[in-house]
């Protein structure tokens, strides 16, 4: 029976890494029958809506999904599709390992790191109200009535709700995940010297959760500033971070950039019903339909996948296959060459066509 899988294109550069992606996973002999359903720019154009209700009763119904970057317009129009989904969905857990390939353009080629990232509560709660606006003023009033600290009259508000559920929840998945893969410790990172509330709770929940796994995963907390730091300078101390939603995608980007950049930064989001995988990367807009970016973040998503699947032969040989690609040098994108401006970069549909040939012989 093949597996069946939701595939969510959606905009940008997505169709193109998808696509890429689909011919990669079928090359692996690992049959997929592909549930293809329409989000973002597209869907907004027919369906009037960049997240029809369609997309999650598929993913809800299939419990495995992969997608393409969406574009979430700054500032003012609809509200991000990417979060709509992890919400909705309660992908509580957001996982992107940032692990050295040789032949990328890495800052340091000693970063073997898994990001365990809060993905429903935070400042990303979506909890927020607007400047001048009747609910924003009526929150001010109550603020400034309970608190010592005052809001000023011209402010907009973002709620960072922290809970003890939210919390233990992906703390533990952390170390869970940590046993379960032959990880050593688990840092927690946080800004509880100065939200001592928030964070604070974050942090002790850890420390607590910690206990219980003394003797055989290590714990620390870093403060978030700092972590970035590290991050640069001693990456080889660190191992699976666990943060809170708005930090996790901070640092993840970091630690993409110390790995060789997006393009071939992997990330899944796991929840008790499903399972969606994607990129980091977002729909880079300006190179969309030009066959030019790098595939290798939506395909070791797909490894991801397959590993979620208990494909793990198929997801070894995927992800050795586009390894060797990457060290070879030759089929690979722009962004791996060490002259973006190399004439003889290829691109996106033919580096996955490198990566299926690798996968044959
Ligand atoms: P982006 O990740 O789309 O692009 C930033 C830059 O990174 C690009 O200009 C390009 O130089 C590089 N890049 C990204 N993907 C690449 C790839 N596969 N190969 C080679 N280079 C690559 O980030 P942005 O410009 O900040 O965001 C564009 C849009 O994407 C925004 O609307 C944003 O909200 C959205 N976004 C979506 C997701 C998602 O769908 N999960 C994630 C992040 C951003």
């Amino acid at each position: 029976m093949p597996y069946r899988v939701t595939l969510l294109p959606g905009d940008g550069i997505g169709p193109e890494v998808t696509s890429a992606m689909k011919k990669c996973v079928d090359a692996t002999g690992i049959r997929v029958d592909w549930d293809e359903v329409m989000v973002g720019a597209p869907a907004m154009a027919r369906y009037g809506t960049p997240l029809p209700q369609e997309a999650i009763d598929a993913i809800r119904k299939n419990k495995v999904a992969i997608k393409g970057p969406i574009e979430t317009p700054v500032g003012k129009g609809f509200r991000s599709v990417n979060v709509q989904l992890r919400q909705e969905l309660d992908l509580y857990a957001c996982l992107r390992p940032a692990k050295y390939i040789e032949g990328t353009r890495a800052v340091n080629t000693n970063v073997d790191i898994i990001i365990v990232r809060e993905n429903t509560e935070d400042l990303y709660a979506g909890v927020e109200f607007d400047v001048d606006s009747d609910e924003a003023k009526h929150l001010i009033r109550e603020i400034n009535a309970l608190s010592p600290k005052k809001v000023r009259a011209d402010s907009a508000i973002s709620i960072k709700p922290i809970s003890v559920f939210g919390s233990e929840r992906i703390i533990r998945y952390a170390f869970d995940y940590a046993l379960k893969n032959g990880r050593r410790k688990v840092s927690l990172v946080h800004k509880a010297n100065i939200m001592k509330f928030t964070d604070g709770l974050f942090l002790r929940i850890g420390r607590k959760i910690a206990e219980e796994f003394a003797g055989k995963i290590a714990f620390e907390d870093v403060i978030v500033d700092n972590m970035c730091m590290q991050l640069v300078q001693k990456p080889e101390l660190y191992d699976v971070l666990v943060l809170p939603n708005l930090y996790g995608d901070i640092v993840s980007d970091l630690c993409a950039g110390l790995v060789g950049g997006l393009g071939i930064a992997p990330g899944a989001n796991i929840g008790a019903q499903a399972a969606l995988f994607e990129p980091v990367h977002g729909s880079a807009p300006k190179y969309a339909g030009q066959n030019k970016v790098n595939p290798t973040a939506t395909i070791l998503s797909a490894v991801m996948m397959l590993r979620h699947l208990g494909e793990m032969e198929a997801a070894v040989r995927l992800e050795k296959a586009v390894a060797d690609v990457i060290r070879e040098g030759r089929d690979v994108t722009y962004d791996l060459k060490a002259d973006r401006q190399d004439p003889s970069a290829v691109g996106t549909r033919e580096m996955a066509d490198a990566v299926c040939r690798r996968l044959k012989k």
